[in-house]
């Protein structure tokens, strides 16, 4: 592998008559894909960006916003993503520790953006901004892709940190490539394939497993801007592949319109970033015929395992390792375990990253000696191979399939005037699978209520970690050695929003 992700990627295909993208409004063949991604491409070169450069992108998500993304492959600049629920506050720490060359935005937020001391250049990739990335680009020669070696970086993808601070996560060519290839296999993607996309494209989900797979594939993807019950009926018909978090199955499970008739032109439902329940496997199945196929993976790495394709897809577990990916169960000492053993999993091979950007202390912590790196996912490897997600050792919620780490939570909460401690918790929700929740100790006198809690967490992040509810309590419960248990508080009120 001695070309870049994108020269891989472009090569697949080279019927620019072939379809590639498509909204309700707007069709793209894989002739616009190489057009639209020179001319972003020589635009940012123009703005001085090198390859090894960042480029930082919040926008909606849009046909544009994935071809700002080849482009960056592209000239071999690093594209870093963001969430687009992001503060200027969670902004400015992205923006200081990436140090991006260009940074990419809706034009509703320009002028603010621009105003933070840590951002570079500001452009938007619409019209309607002050410095439009895709004014008038339509046309333009060819832009030879920038040669990259396999370790060279592709993406730094931002994950929250258990400490509180986030981390980047540098995923180089090879990663992106080899996942890639692997799915397209596993999955047996076909240029005659159709993906419903429905996902956001700010995170691995969206924007590798998805894209990337198509795209190796010569497939096409009806792209819709964000999951809506009602557009993904709509558009099923037309449809072959559907891949989404759990959260998207309950939501179509609840609609009478969904039948196996809406989806009798699929191949297979994909599921991901957070546990399917088993309960809805079974319905699903009953309903449509389909069984949802699930799999594992995780920002770091890429995607780990999947159920097959064909072959039994077994509900409550993961499936099986990927082709060239090593899986294992280690105890904390890192004592691999044998099968059926409960323990932490650890995983090794060309999908995982290459370490968290400017931390190396962080990131030696996090691999062993022999390479592995450590998931913080408790699971066990059954005798016949398929893995099973039992747990998480690392203090995570997963809501909706976005996560959020409680420590950045907590550290907003403890800060308010009034507020003594508080513990974030993940508790089951119908709708999200966990409902991020604070439980927070007041000082005796102090009146601040749930909804100045809630109001102060909204001003500093993103919705999705904004606590659903506050429970008050006298004092949090704490184990022998002073640690907070938050298993008794999930006990506790685990039937909040049930
Ligand atoms: P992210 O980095 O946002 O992709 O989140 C990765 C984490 O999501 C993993 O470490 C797991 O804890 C969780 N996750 C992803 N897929 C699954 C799955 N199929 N079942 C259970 N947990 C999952």
């Amino acid at each position: 592998m001695s070309e870049s992700l994108f020269a891989h990627l472009r090569a697949a295909t080279r019927d620019p008559e072939r379809p590639f993208l498509e909204t309700g409004t707007q069709r793209y063949g894989y002739g616009d894909l190489d057009r639209f991604s020179a001319a972003i491409g020589r635009r940012l070169r123009a703005l001085g960006v090198e390859k090894g450069d960042r480029v930082a992108a919040q926008v909606e998500k849009s046909p544009q916003a994935v071809f700002l993304y080849l482009a960056c492959l592209r000239i071999g600049a690093v594209y870093l993503p963001l969430n687009t629920g992001y503060t200027l506050r969670e902004l400015d720490y992205f923006f200081g520790d990436a140090e991006p060359r260009v940074i990419v935005c809706d034009p509703s937020r320009e002028s603010d953006i621009a105003g933070l001391a840590s951002a570079g250049a500001v452009l938007t990739l619409d019209g309607e901004g002050r410095g439009s990335l895709v004014d008038g680009i339509a046309d333009g020669g060819d832009l030879a892709p920038v040669a990259c070696a396999p370790d060279d970086l592709a993406a730094l993808l931002y994950t929250s940190g258990t400490t509180g601070r986030s981390k980047g996560a540098m995923l180089t060519h090879r990663n992106l490539l080899s996942n890639a290839i692997a799915l397209r296999e596993i999955w047996g993607f076909a240029d005659a394939d159709v993906l419903l996309h429905a996902l956001p494209i700010y995170h691995t989900h969206g924007l590798f497993v998805a894209i990337n797979t198509v795209l190796l594939a010569g497939a096409r993807m009806l792209f819709l801007p964000r999951f809506d019950p009602d557009a993904v009926i709509a558009a099923l018909p037309q449809a072959t592949v559907m891949m989404g978090v759990p959260t998207y199955y309950t939501r179509l499970l609840a609609r009478d319109d969904f039948t196996a008739e809406a989806a009798r032109s699929m191949r297979v439902f994909i599921s991901g970033s957070a546990p399917l329940l088993e309960e809805t496997f079974a319905a699903f199945e009953a309903r449509t015929g389909h069984r949802i196929l699930e799999r594992y993976g995780m920002t770091e790495t890429g995607m780990n395992t999947s159920n097959p394709l064909h072959g039994e897809r077994r509900p409550g577990t993961v499936g099986l390792p990927l082709p060239g990916v090593e899986l294992r169960v280690a105890g904390d000492d890192g004592r691999p375990l044998a099968p059926g053993e409960v323990g932490i999993l650890e995983v090794r091979g060309p999908n995982v990253f290459k370490g968290y950007w400017r931390m190396p202390e962080k990131t030696a912590q996090e691999f062993r000696a022999d390479g592995f790196f450590i998931t913080g996912d408790v699971g066990v490897i059954g005798a016949d191979g398929y893995v099973s997600i039992v747990g998480r050792a690392k203090d995570l919620v997963i809501s909706g399939g976005l996560n959020v780490y409680p420590k950045e939570v907590e550290s907003l909460i403890d800060r308010l005037p009034g507020v003594v401690e508080s513990a974030v918790i993940g508790l089951p929700h119908p709708d999200f699978g966990e409902a991020v929740a604070a439980v927070v100790v007041r000082h005796p006198e102090a009146a601040i209520s749930e909804a100045e809690i809630v109001a102060a967490a909204r001003a500093e992040l993103a919705g999705f970690k904004v606590p659903k509810c506050v429970l008050f309590v006298e004092a949090l419960p704490r184990n022998s050695m002073g640690k907070v248990q938050k298993n008794v508080l999930r006990t506790d009120y685990g039937k909040t929003f049930q």
